[in-house]
């Protein structure tokens, strides 16, 4: 009854997508519509437990282990909105869209961790990839400021080598980034399409370039979704804050481009202690709904790059703000139709961090590996023999900020 009545919505869906505007494939779904697919993912979950064990009570554990994991981040706070996107469902901008086989392998990777599993598992949850050195634009907060239009290290072969080494490894995302990634668009796209599609891909980008022709082709390329950097709601605000006039400008057209092109589309927010207000964050995700963007990251700042030096931690009192801000968007069904916030330091505070090497990496332009773009420490070369000794030593040093916490 439950999946017929869910077919049903989706055929709808499918309906009012073909004889609507080509942005209507993308929205936020809540209520009745949520709690049907909800209940039909959660069916899946039993599945992919059953492909992976033989024993029915390890199939409930395993269920039992998915909830706890999920508690551990997000405490009791019920799930009241889902992102749909491209024929599939998004809970987080870091969890694979339901039900590809994307997802099916990353929901393995994970019950690998509980207990192992008969089949081949992903090494890693994301890792970032920074494909250029090059960018236009002078941010207050650019992680890769001493490295900014340096000469390039990575040809597009290494790169290829280095995606086709960490899916090698297994990975449910890679997240491009740079320097600009976009300016490297031919770059991206011959990475994109040597790429095994066992792998969701997103660009991280400040918006500049993302033309109607290239999301196309990145699109076409097999992209799953961009990440486009919006530091205020008030443009001459973000073109200051990116050291580039033209900024907020991109930043539009880089929205309205990607949603055409039906890529799942984010804002990603610099949350600085100037801009932490309830007012502020309000009238930013007023503007992120009016440009119908399915998710917005909030990325707390730190004293690297551009920041060294700078007193730029947050206060306890920012953190409340923001956390009670988070839970409120996401969770207070008053909110259902604003976009879904992606808030890393808010999970990392409460689990850990599962970056540094642990389930997720940074690639520096130089191909070396770092625990997350924001904890910057060469820990070796993806494309050196020793790579895997690398990984270890990385993981072994794991994350200085954020441990991680195991009940
Ligand atoms: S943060 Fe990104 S967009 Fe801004 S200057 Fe650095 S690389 Fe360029």
């Amino acid at each position: 009854m439950i999946i017929q009545l869910q077919d049903k919505f989706v055929q709808q869906e499918k309906l009012e997508s073909v004889s609507t505007d080509m942005s209507n494939q993308q929205f936020i779904i809540s209520g009745f519509k949520q709690k049907l697919v909800h209940t039909r993912l959660k069916i899946s979950l039993l599945k992919i437990a059953i492909k992976c064990y033989r024993n029915p009570l390890d199939w409930l554990n395993a269920l039992h282990y998915l909830v706890k994991l999920r508690r551990r981040f997000l405490g009791d706070n019920k799930l009241h909105k889902l992102v749909y996107a491209g024929g599939k469902y998004y809970m987080g901008l870091y969890t694979p869209g339901w039900n590809s086989k994307v997802y099916q392998n990353f929901i393995s990777s994970q019950l690998h961790d509980f207990k192992p599993v008969k089949q081949k598992v992903n090494r890693f949850n994301s890792v970032f990839i920074a494909i250029t050195k090059k960018c236009a634009l002078r941010c207050e907060h650019c992680y890769e400021w001493e490295n900014l239009n340096k000469k390039e290290v990575l040809t597009t072969e290494k790169l290829n080598e280095i995606v086709r080494k960490i899916q090698d490894k297994g990975v449910s995302q890679i997240q491009f980034l740079g320097g600009e990634p976009l300016i490297k668009i031919n770059t991206l796209l011959q990475v994109l399409k040597q790429a095994v599609k066992t792998t969701d891909f997103w660009v991280v980008t400040s918006g500049f370039k993302l033309t109607a022709n290239n999301a196309k082709q990145l699109k076409e390329a097999g992209l799953t979704g961009v990440i486009i950097s919006l530091d205020h709601f008030i443009p001459e605000k973000h073109n200051t804050f990116r050291g580039f006039k033209d900024a907020y400008f991109w930043v539009e057209e880089a929205v309205k481009n990607a949603i055409k092109n039906n890529l799942v589309t984010a804002l990603s927010l610099c949350v600085t202690k100037e801009f932490i207000s309830e007012k502020n964050l309000t009238a930013y995700m007023n503007l992120a709904k009016e440009l119908k963007v399915s998710f917005v990251q909030f990325i707390e700042p730190k004293a690297v790059g551009h920041y060294a030096g700078k007193d730029v931690l947050l206060k306890q009192y920012h953190i409340l703000i923001l956390e009670d801000f988070f839970l409120k968007m996401n969770f207070n069904s008053a909110y259902n139709s604003y976009p879904i916030i992606t808030y890393h330091e808010y999970y990392q505070r409460r689990q850990g961090c599962f970056g540094g090497g642990l389930k997720g990496m940074y690639v520096d332009t130089d191909g070396d590996i770092n625990a997350c773009p924001f904890c910057p420490k060469k820990t070796g070369n993806v494309l050196d023999d020793s790579f895997e000794e690398n990984l270890n030593l990385l993981k072994l040093n794991g994350c200085k900020d954020y441990k991680i916490k195991t009940n």
